[in-house]
């Protein structure tokens, strides 16, 4: 039988997987000799087995109370004992952190007979009382799953009745009255009554904290940030401290440094006569971390130095919950803490600079993910704007939409295309859907680790919070700002979560700093977080072996892709070069009915075509440029079939029919698909439509030379699309040979010009080692590959289904936006293998949408692909990317 029970004392910072964060951190900290309230932890396997079965497995009962058993000792009392109680806390904490999505209830131990045990010992009615009501509270929602809205408007109530504002200025008498309220909201609503038993509440909160692991938004959260749904949480038994003891006493949580910007400092809120939740659920106004040096100077000063041991023992920014009791400090949580995006840089570069971490591990505490999200736009700071308040700057990024004040509005007017900012007074985790769809957050309530602030930091969501000065009305779906405005549910607004304001209608936006550093149009050492983002660069470029290449089909994106790093171009699209005027050119292709008329088409095109990759050739001289021949099925180019058939019907009807649209009619109905994506496309083409490629070759090759008589260095390749047998690509090469050769002749520039393939068809992956033969290089056309792979069609399924399959764990993420490596990514690798085999030095490369997917990008680097490719502005990522793989 495995143990499922460990005391703090057994554990440390390894042991996430088994012990959860939280418990593995609190058994760190024990360790570490910090004043932390005894406790144990019971394991995530208990959970994953509870789970499993329904039920507790065989033995962690037993284990639960060898281990209550000597906490007990410990602390000399007994869990919910008449004269004198040991109460604890029974927290849920799972590997990673997925704040307030799972439960937590405290004072377990409490009942009416020991209620007034801890009113005498700790010499305080009120408090005995408010902490019996707090159990009431949590218990009832929490393991009796009652609305929780019935207790809080009872505790409204109660508040109004007695003609306070604020909870604490409840008296004991009002507490004892509102403790036998709850009693009967409970029996009321979960038909039995609060249970007496001290270990039977042990039990069921236990059970709930399992069970909470598989609610509702604690999948959602998963799903957001792409946790497996697997894990199970633990549960820390944890022996209570209180917080709730009277103005000596109090709850703060604190962060080592900004979390926000990084800055070194004291960052934090605190909240005297308070307990647990009290501080992040926007209660009452806290009070800076400072503030607590005027209030307790002995716990502010041991605080600052247990939170520098916990900085250099954890070498990274911390966040901390802790308590006071009755002057007191006790450590209740701390983690390494989640961070904004420019945060994330500007810590790693300090910590290098303070000689706390080395560079490659600096490296690894950013990733392309936080890059991209620095390369968002922010407000014009010239624009003409209208401020109408001001916040806390809580998770950066400039967001503008339509004001709602529900989730559920959030997400019905996004999925029909709105963009909207969600209002609320202070978010709990039953608003994380409506967090998601919205562009940004706003709250007049909760400091900068409120819910909201947390939440946005970790999606990388723009957040302003607390912006006291609105009065955020849900109910009629406004909110009132100083002088007179009303912003209703519907009107525009715009939030800067890098400097808190709030802003009424649209505010323009610009290319944020870093961009504009990538762009050269700022220096490196602009402002830190330019020079933050400059040194990851370096270092990244410094050690990583794989290339990065853009995928632009304009000189202009070449251009731009080249000042954001871009090494050559990986894919240029052809087929946008024949859209627009160019259009009807291959109408006549495709209408041709004679070699004379087809080849005058190909002539007319031929010079168009070639300017096209002189420009680009021009943007990346010196740099490989891969070229990828028409890969469309052609019927993109010609007009939709049923506005052509309507058309054709009235003329004819009107006697006006055109000898010309009645051909095209045909050709159209010819070359209808059922399933183009898997129809006449790519070297398919190049086989059927004569003359095609090649004239796409030979404007190659005379671009190419055009630029060499210029005295450039022009380094095309091109790419044949859609292969899926070496002997398809063995026809296609011999033409384009042919071409080359005749181009020299003609030209008598000296061309090399490599000829490759993409491998985007299994069969291709799987007969890689025969197709290597007659390719120079391959480039993993992901896209394709994934959609004929999966056998679905990436326009069909993806709304169709994908979110139903997110939802049920069939992906963790779409394999559309990151590889599948078991699948796709399997295949990726076997051809590679089988590509190198047969020629060692095939190059080889990806140019699929994956290219910039940071995820991906790693993957490819394992795998040792020689180049990604993806859109110029996912170029500095991937190449953030691409460095962190090797270290
Ligand atoms: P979460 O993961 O949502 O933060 P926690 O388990 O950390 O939930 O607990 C919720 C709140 O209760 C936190 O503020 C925490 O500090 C407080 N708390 C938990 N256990 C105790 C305890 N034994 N004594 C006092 N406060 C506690
Ligand atoms: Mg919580
Ligand atoms: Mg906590």
């Amino acid at each position: 039988m495995p143990t499922y029970v460990y005391d703090f004392s057994e554990g440390n910072k390894g042991m996430k997987d088994l012990l959860g964060g939280k418990g593995a951190n609190l058994a760190e900290m024990t360790n570490l000799g910090l004043p932390v309230p005894p406790g144990f932890t019971i394991s995530t396997e208990a959970c994953r087995a509870y789970l499993e079965t329904g039920d507790e497995p065989d033995g962690l009962r037993d284990e639960i109370s060898e281990h209550l058993t000597a906490l007990e000792k410990e602390r000399g009392k007994q869990l919910g004992q008449p004269a004198d109680p040991l109460l604890v806390s029974v927290r849920s904490g799972a590997k990673f952190s997925m704040p307030g999505m799972m439960e937590t209830v405290l004072n377990v131990g409490l009942n009416d007979e020991s209620v007034h045990g801890l009113a005498t010992q700790a010499n305080d009615e009120r408090f005995a009382w408010d902490s019996y009501r707090r159990l009431l509270q949590m218990f009832g929602k929490t393991v009796l799953d009652i609305d929780g809205e019935a207790f809080e408007s009872a505790l409204e109530e109660a508040k109004s009745r007695a003609g306070v504002a604020n909870d604490v200025d409840l008296d004991a008498d009002a507490l004892r009255e509102l403790v036998e309220t709850f009693k009967q909201l409970v029996e009321q609503h979960s038909g039995r009554d609060f249970p007496q038993d001290p270990r039977e509440q042990l039990d069921l909160a236990v059970r709930a904290v399992f069970e909470s692991w598989n609610a509702p938004r604690a999948i959602l959260y998963r799903r957001q940030e792409r946790i497996p749904t697997d894990l199970g949480t633990a549960v820390n038994i944890v022996a209570m401290v209180f917080g709730n003891l009277g103005p000596d006493s109090g709850t703060g949580v604190a962060f080592t440094r900004d979390p926000a910007s990084g800055a070194q400092g004291i960052y934090g809120d605190y909240l005297q006569n308070a307990q647990g939740e009290d501080v992040v659920a926007g209660i009452r106004n806290t009070v800076p971390l400072a503030d607590l040096e005027g209030i307790d100077k002995q716990s502010y000063d041991q605080l600052l130095e247990i939170m520098e041991i916990l900085e250099n023992h954890y070498l990274d920014l911390c966040d901390i919950e802790f308590t006071i009791e009755r002057g007191k400090l006790w450590m209740l949580q701390t983690r390494v803490g989640k961070r904004t995006a420019a945060a994330a840089f500007r810590i790693a570069t300090q910590l290098i600079d303070q000689g706390l971490i080395d560079e490659d591990e600096a490296l690894r505490r950013v990733d392309g993910a936080q890059l991209a999200q620095l390369m968002f736009p922010r407000f014009d700071s010239d624009a003409e704007k209208k401020r109408i308040a001001t916040g806390m700057n809580a998770s950066p990024g400039a967001a503008v939409g339509r004001a709602v004040f529900d989730s559920y509005t959030a997400i019905k007017w996004s999925r029909s295309g709105e963009k909207v900012i969600l209002c609320r007074r202070e978010t709990n985790p039953d608003d994380l859907g409506g967090m998601i769809a919205a562009q940004g957050i706003l709250t007049s309530r909760g400091g900068k680790t409120s819910h909201a602030a947390v939440v946005a930091r970790g999606m990388g969501k723009t957040c302003v919070c607390g912006a006291d000065k609105l009065d955020i009305d849900t109910k009629q779906r406004q909110f009132t700002a100083p002088g007179g405005i009303t912003v209703d549910e519907g009107d525009v607004i715009s939030i800067d979560g890098t400097n808190g304001e709030v802003y009424l209608g649209e505010v323009p936006v610009v290319d944020s700093p870093v961009v504009r550093y990538f762009e050269r149009e700022i220096e490196p050492d602009a402002d830190e977080l330019v020079a933050a983002v400059h040194r990851m660069m370096t270092l990244a470029d410094d050690r990583r072996i794989m290339r990065v290449r853009a995928n632009s089909d304009t000189p202009e994106d070449s251009a731009r892709a080249r000042r954001m790093g871009a090494e050559g171009v990986g894919l240029c699209r052809t087929e946008h070069m024949f859209l627009g005027e160019r259009r009807k050119y291959i109408e006549r292709l495709i209408l041709a009915d004679s070699d004379e008329e087809r080849e005058d088409v190909l002539a007319t095109l031929l010079p168009l075509q070639r300017d096209d990759f002189v420009g680009i050739l021009e943007a990346m001289d010196g740099l490989p440029v891969t070229v990828r021949l028409l890969d469309p099925p052609l019927h993109e180019f010609l007009p939709d079939i049923t506005e052509l058939s309507v058309r054709v019907a009235v003329a004819e009807a009107t006697g006006d029919a055109h000898e010309g649209d009645l051909r095209l009619l045909q050709a159209v109905h010819k070359l209808h698909e059922q399933n183009p994506m898997l129809g006449l496309r790519g070297v398919r083409l190049g086989l059927v439509v004569p003359g095609l490629f090649t004239m796409q070759v030979r404007a190659i090759a005379e671009a190419a030379a055009t630029r060499i008589e210029a005295g450039g260095n022009p380094v095309p390749e091109v790419m044949i699309p859609l292969v899926g047998a070496v002997q398809e690509l063995e026809l296609i090469r011999d033409e384009t040979v042919k071409v080359l050769a005749s181009v020299r002749e003609r030209t008598g520039v000296e061309l090399k010009i490599p000829i490759g393939t993409m491998i985007e068809l299994p069969r291709a992956a799987l007969t890689a080692g025969r197709i290597a033969e007659a390719a120079e290089f391959f480039s993993f056309g992901t896209n394709d590959l994934t959609q004929t792979t999966w056998g679905f069609s990436r326009d069909d399924v993806e709304g169709a289904f994908f979110s139903a399959y997110l939802e049920r764990g069939i992906f963790g993420v779409s394999p559309f936006e990151s590889i599948d490596v078991e699948g796709v990514g399997e295949l990726v690798r076997y051809a590679t293998r089988a590509g190198r085999a047969a020629r060692p030095d095939l190059k080889i490369g990806v140019c699929g949408e994956h290219g910039g997917d940071p995820e991906s990008v790693h993957f490819f680097a394992e795998v040792g692909l020689d180049y990604v490719s993806c859109s110029p502005f996912r170029v500095p990522a991937a190449r953030l990317e691409a460095g962190r793989a090797v270290v």
